[in-house]
């Protein structure tokens, strides 16, 4: 291969590697070339003397361990006394781990004690001891014996204090890889640097063929860092162009502008405001205001704690736009919900609601409510509303849009309480009203980490409220551990019961519906179709006896401890009306508890509500305990919430618990949420299960890069939008948009 031309990132493997070497990596690994292997990253260092835990390993594991060789022992087999069986202990210092081959004395030659290495297999246990049999070796030279290493010396590949160990496979060993990542990385061709010179000087990033060559091959943590820097730079570079794109060409579309209209709706349902606007309404509602009055869509998303008071903001929004002629959508995650927001809303504008009725207000429109299960008369109307133009406000649930329903004019859409709501669902909105799309404003009160909100919802502008209204009442949380203290569990219904007896009201939540409708242990928890709700996190308090159900527990309680309260019981199974009757029975104090599911988690607002309690609190996962306690304390009451649990203390549940009551600053909770789920989970990689190219990208721990990426790609798309200037930066940014980012952005 004298004169023949090195090869390149986009050369088949076969090019660098030999063809028995390329064929294993391709077939077990699918890395088809140069540039796959070269981005198929260690998964860790090892770092040389280091030992591996041997306390850590599990039967049937696929492991590489380093560890030092302790003892060597050869004896005949049993029943075969002519072979060896040739036995080395190897150790890390406290534990052993028995390694066995047969037949193969001539290793003992190798093997000798003292020597450091790899050893890679599977787990297994033979006679109350850890061994692996067979296993796969690499034995790592002492740095003297590297001093005069001319690059022959088979040990060379480990030649630094950090040894890569990789994601291997079977029969594809992690030295074998690192063996191929070395013969390419000599005869790969010089690798152009697609990243703009100024970009890189900018931020302090290495060029990408010394950033290649020192992930794989570092000689010290600090080149590591670096060159890990780089290549996550070029992961976050590579969203943050997308989602730049995305942005960009949203907003070239057209929209109708909806400008605000003097002596309007709007004008005229603040002045009937019976209270005055937090300054941050007051903001939000201003740059909404803009949005609307220009000629491109809006698509913004509102991000406010519990109780901060969007439902007002989004109302004025949807005032602007019928002032100016045309109608919006409001979306609600469940049929409880939408049916609250269109009474509360009609509440609130009054008179302004009732259009064409002897009472109407001078101005005013309607506000249909349009939900599946509504009665076929009552549907005809409100379908027959919408379609021409006399509802200006439709309330339904996310279904309302797929539902082919009709609007004389859509000029808003806003989606409450929620935070799943994919790229793709955005994208099918913004396509419902033809060929102006309307403008959108997604709001949720679940707070969202900043490297979340950059990426997921990276194509959105986003606004927060950040106060709550004044006067509200803070809310004191409280863990009751059953196990430890039994007692505190009747105290807690002491409480409720002295909650009601002042005039209040409270919840009590449970995890699960019940056995009696499903008769199914494993029932879906309630809600599952509803995107706004998590699975708990499975650890520790996972396991055991299932979780309650409500309506084992409603009984209990009204035979026992809350005999004398009036008890309701709410879930996602029951009839739509009956759902909406237990609901304004208890909107109207004629019920004292309600024992719901977490179909109460989002945007059920009942002020007079005081106290919560959750039982079984360990199974739900952080956000979702502080947007249920946000449905207490919304009036001036103080508010209570108890988490009842029998995880034992020291456990992660009770830590997760703990957190929980001892802050109610959701930020600092999201963040804390986001730490306990796998990364994967969050990226929504994980449940792809195709490799993903953005392995190094971590969205807890790289903000700052995300951030600075964000800007600088902003930057470059607003300059070039189709990077027309930098084709191999362009081709980049595809390459790792086709195979994944769609994924990250919309399965999260
Ligand atoms: P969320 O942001 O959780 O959706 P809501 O919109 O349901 O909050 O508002 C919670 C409660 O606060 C409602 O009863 C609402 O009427 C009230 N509220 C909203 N804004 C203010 C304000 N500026 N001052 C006082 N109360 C307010
Ligand atoms: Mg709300």
């Amino acid at each position: 291969m004298t004169s023949v031309q090195r090869p390149t990132l986009a050369s088949p493997l076969r090019d660098a590697v030999g063809a028995k070497t390329a064929n294993a990596l391709i077939e077990k690994l699918g890395l088809e070339t140069v540039g796959d292997l070269l981005h198929h990253y260690p998964r860790r260092y090892a770092e040389r003397g280091e030992v591996s835990d041997l306390g850590a390993l599990e039967i049937g594991e696929h492991v590489t361990v380093a560890a030092k060789i302790e003892k060597i022992t050869v004896r005949p087999m049993r029943q075969k006394p002519r072979s060896k069986m040739l036995e080395v202990t190897v150790t890390d210092g406290r534990r052993n781990l028995q390694l066995t081959f047969f037949n193969q004395a001539w290793r003992e030659k190798q093997l000798t004690i003292g020597r450091w290495g790899l050893f890679s297999g599977k787990v297994g246990q033979f006679r109350d001891k850890l061994q692996l049999n067979q296993p796969d070796y690499q034995l790592l030279a002492e740095p003297g014996e590297l001093a005069d290493s001319d690059g022959s010396n088979a040990l060379a590949e480990f030649a630094n204090a950090l040894i890569p160990v990789y994601p291997a496979a079977a029969n594809v060993p992690t030295w074998v890889i690192a063996r191929a990542v070395r013969a390419t990385l000599d005869i790969v061709a010089d690798v152009d640097d697609p990243m703009p010179e100024g970009i890189r000087r900018r931020r302090h990033l290495i060029d990408l063929a010394t950033a290649l060559r020192a992930i794989h091959q570092p000689t010290s943590k600090s080149e590591l860092y670096q060159a890990k820097h780089r290549l996550k730079w070029d992961e976050a570079f590579g969203l943050q162009a997308t989602l730049a794109k995305r942005r960009q060409a949203a907003s070239a579309r057209p929209a109708k502008a909806r400008p605000s209209r003097p002596g309007g709706l709007r004008e005229a349902f603040d002045a009937a405001l019976p209270f005055a606007l937090t300054a941050g309404q007051a903001d939000v509602g201003d740059e909404i205001a803009a949005d609307l009055a220009a000629e491109h869509p809006m698509h913004r998303l509102l991000q406010g704690e519990v109780g901060s008071g969007k439902t007002v903001v989004a109302v004025r929004a949807m005032l602007q736009v019928v002032d100016a002629g045309g109608q919006a959508a409001l979306l609600a995650p469940t049929e409880v919900l939408a049916a609250q927001h269109a009474r509360s809303i009609r509440a609130m504008l009054g008179p302004m609601a009732r259009a064409g009725e002897l009472d109407a207000a001078e101005t005013s429109t309607r506000v249909a409510l349009l939900t599946g299960s509504l009665p076929a008369a009552a549907r005809r109307a409100a379908l027959a509303e919408a379609a021409d133009g006399a509802a200006g406000i439709v309330v339904g649930t996310h279904a309302l849009l797929s539902e082919g329903v009709e609007f004389a004019d859509l000029g808003l859409v806003v989606i409450d309480e929620q935070h799943r709501f994919g790229v793709e669902q955005r994208d099918a909105l913004r396509s419902k009203a033809g060929r102006t799309p309307p403008h959108v404003l997604v709001m949720t009160a679940t707070p969202i980490p900043r490297t979340v909100a950059m990426t997921v919802f990276g194509d959105l502008e986003t606004s927060a409220l950040t106060q709550l209204p004044s006067g509200r009442s803070p809310i004191a949380t409280s863990v009751v551990p059953v196990a430890e203290k039994p007692a505190w569990l009747a105290r807690a219904w002491q409480r409720v019961t002295e909650e009601v007896a002042a005039g209040h009201q409270a919840y009590v939540v449970c995890p699960r519906i019940g056995e009696s409708l499903a008769g199914d242990e494993e029932e879906e928890p309630d809600g599952a179709d509803d995107p706004n709700l998590e699975p708990p996190p499975e650890d520790d308090a996972a396991a055991k006896r299932p979780p309650l159900a409500v309506l084992d527990v409603a009984p209990k309680l009204a035979e026992g401890p809350l005999s004398e309260l009036r008890i309701g019981v709410l879930h996602g199974k029951l009839p739509p009306d009956e759902k909406d009757a237990v609901m304004a029975d208890f909107a109207g104090r004629r019920l004292d508890v309600l024992v719901a599911t977490t179909v109460i988690e989002v945007g059920v607002d009942v002020p007079n509500s005081t106290a919560m309690v959750i039982m079984d609190a360990d199974r739900f996962g952080v956000s979702q305990l502080h947007q249920l306690r946000g449905r207490v304390g919304r009036g001036s009451a103080a508010g209570l919430c108890l988490l009842v649990t029998d995880a034992p203390a020291g456990t992660k549940a009770r830590e997760r618990l703990d957190a929980v009551a001892s802050t109610t600053d959701g930020f600092e909770l999201a963040q804390l949420d986001l730490e306990q789920r796998r990364e994967g989970d969050v990226l929504g990689v994980a449940q792809s299960g195709r490799r993903s190219r953005l392995k190094l990208l971590s969205l807890l721990h790289d903000e700052e890069l995300i951030r600075d990426a964000r800007t600088e790609a902003s930057t470059l798309v607003a300059e070039d939008p189709e990077l027309n200037a930098y084709p191999g930066l362009a081709a980049a940014v595809n390459a790792l948009v086709d195979d994944d980012a769609a994924d990250y952005l919309e399965k999260t």
